[in-house]
């Protein structure tokens, strides 16, 4: 055969399907009721880089788990328990933004990725049935928040990439590095409950976290002709078009 039997156009069948089969897709058919699973390393992760998003599927009736990695509290050690500080915290969020929460159960600042762990968390994300998961962006100066996406890259690969996947941005220079939108998503509506969602977390100097993440909306909104926009990098492998109103 010749190098042009290589290419679809080509008219042979069975080269095109040996192209496309590494890659290959499936688009599920959209469920009226999404299942949505918004990780992130620390509390507040998922309402700083998603909040906005988050409260538009849950006033679009759909389910939103907050699933994060630890409860953020650096004195936590194997033999002394986390504060419920920032446990308390993530609750008031998810309340504020019609959320569920989870927690992984491991240790700020000593995330760790054996396989043990990874199959403790696929088990996690698998036992949810999520049509789509969100998760930080992988270049990011955060280890927990690499472990995060690392984690969810693992349990949707193992899970037969059947959940929409995306990455989030969140603490952009600080935690987020390098991050170049896909998708967005308009929460001019949505904006002030993440604000209150974010601003639930005391502890954690919102007023000056808060003020990064809405200069990145207003940044991502200039992009897409929003007034403010969180934005999302889509895997390309992954099931498509089931963000609120993205594009
Ligand atoms: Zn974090």
């Amino acid at each position: 055969m010749g190098v042009l039997g290589l290419f679809p156009f080509s008219g042979s069948a069975s080269a095109a399907e040996t192209i496309a089969s590494p890659t290959a897709k499936v688009e599920p058919t959209r469920p009226e009721k999404l299942k949505i699973i918004v990780t992130g390393g620390h509390p507040g992760d998922p309402e700083y880089g998603c909040g906005g998003t988050i409260a538009r599927y849950s006033d679009g009736g759909h389910d939103v788990l907050m699933l994060y990695l630890n409860q953020g509290d650096p004195q936590e050690t194997r033999s002394r328990p986390a504060s419920p500080v920032r446990k308390a915290e993530a609750l008031r969020a998810a309340e504020i933004l019609g959320a569920r929460t989870a927690f992984a159960g491991q240790i700020d600042a000593h995330a760790v990725i054996d396989a043990e762990h990874t199959e403790a968390f696929h088990s996690q994300i698998a036992a949810e049935h999520p049509d789509v998961v969100f998760t930080h962006w992988p270049i990011d100066n955060h280890a927990d928040h690499r472990a995060m996406s690392i984690l969810v890259y693992d349990a949707w690969r193992r899970m037969g990439k059947s959940f929409a996947l995306y990455y989030y941005e969140v603490s952009n220079g600080e935690d987020t590095v390098q991050f170049s939108p896909t998708h967005y998503v308009d929460i001019g509506k949505t904006e002030e409950r993440k604000r209150q969602a974010c601003f639930a977390h005391t502890s954690q100097s919102p007023e000056r976290y808060y003020r990064v993440q809405e200069a990145v909306t207003h940044l991502r909104g200039l992009d897409c002709g929003y007034r403010q926009a969180e934005s999302f990098i889509h895997h390309i492998q992954s099931p498509s078009g089931w963000l609120p109103g993205g594009r």
